[in-house]
């Protein structure tokens, strides 16, 4: 498939689409958010712990982050004495 199939795909694929917008206040813009997972280096093997950004979408008004694009492997709102502890 070219570039240009491609995006006649995508434009398509748009006219079928289906807005989505924040569970909690019904705002329709989100901003790209970074969740940090620190991760051992007991785990890792590495000299240092490692950081691992997890990009999520947040509602740009009210900062709320749909179920749907919260990760599956990890609570947002894990308590950091849920993590890592040296
Ligand atoms: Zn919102």
């Amino acid at each position: 498939m070219n570039d240009n199939q491609q995006m006649l795909m995508i434009q398509q694929y748009l006219k079928d689409s289906k807005g989505v917008s924040c569970e909690k206040c019904n705002h329709h813009l989100f901003v790209e958010k970074f969740a940090l997972r620190k991760v051992s280096r007991l785990i890792t093997g590495s000299p240092s712990d490692t950081v691992i950004p997890v990009p999520v979408f947040a509602c740009s008004a009210c900062g709320h982050v749909n179920s749907e694009f919260a990760p599956k492997e990890f609570s947002l709102t894990d308590e950091a004495s849920d993590q890592i502890s040296d």
